[in-house]
């Protein structure tokens, strides 16, 4: 089956797949940025099915019903925050898409989105988070042959240009 890598500019909660990825903070009942976004366009029952899910770890992921979003369901994934990159972070943020897109692969979802997660509030360089993304997805798709799409959804242009230029280095030898 033929699985697809890109990147979009926008905003993750208008996506119709089936799966958006959400960078939430570790209590996982809101905050700002794609979380907030994302929790005030799925309506307020997201954070009470958020509520029984007892938080989530640094670099593990949960998964919910999307509600009013047109995606199916939200993975609720919980970045590191960048302490220089040498306590972990690395570690941490590929764990955060390897296991997202296995719980979303364990749903049954074909088209996964992801935010850059931890590139916002948590500071993570998106010129080193951005790469390692890319890689993360691209060794985790192999195992998980049912999921044919992954868009990274960047949210500036600057942004989408990095995610640009990194798949086109990696996929240009493949295309
Ligand atoms: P974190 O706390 O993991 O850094 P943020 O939400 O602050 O999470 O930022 C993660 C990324 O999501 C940043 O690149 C930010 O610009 C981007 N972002 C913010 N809002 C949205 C949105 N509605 N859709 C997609 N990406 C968004």
């Amino acid at each position: 089956m033929v699985q697809q890598i890109s990147a979009c500019l926008g905003r993750i909660e208008t996506l119709s797949v089936d799966a958006i990825v959400n960078a939430a903070n570790s209590s996982l009942l809101g905050g700002g940025g794609v979380d907030g976004a994302i929790h005030r366009a799925a309506g307020p029952d997201l954070v009470h099915e958020c509520r029984l899910l007892g938080g989530c770890k640094t670099g593990q992921a949960k998964i919910t019903s999307g509600y009013r979003l047109p995606a199916k369901f939200i993975v609720h994934t919980v970045g590191p925050v960048w302490r220089g990159g040498n306590a972990g972070e690395p570690d941490a943020l590929a764990s955060c898409y390897r296991q997202s897109l296995q719980i979303a692969a364990d749903k049954g979802a074909v088209s996964v989105a992801f935010p850059s997660i931890s590139t916002g509030i948590y500071g993570y360089p998106i010129e080193q988070a951005a790469p390692l993304a890319i890689a993360t997805v691209l060794e985790s798709l192999p195992q998980l042959p049912t999921v044919c799409e992954v868009c990274f959804c960047c949210f500036t242009e600057t942004d989408l240009e990095i995610y640009q230029r990194e798949l086109s280095r990696v996929q240009g030898s493949a295309a």
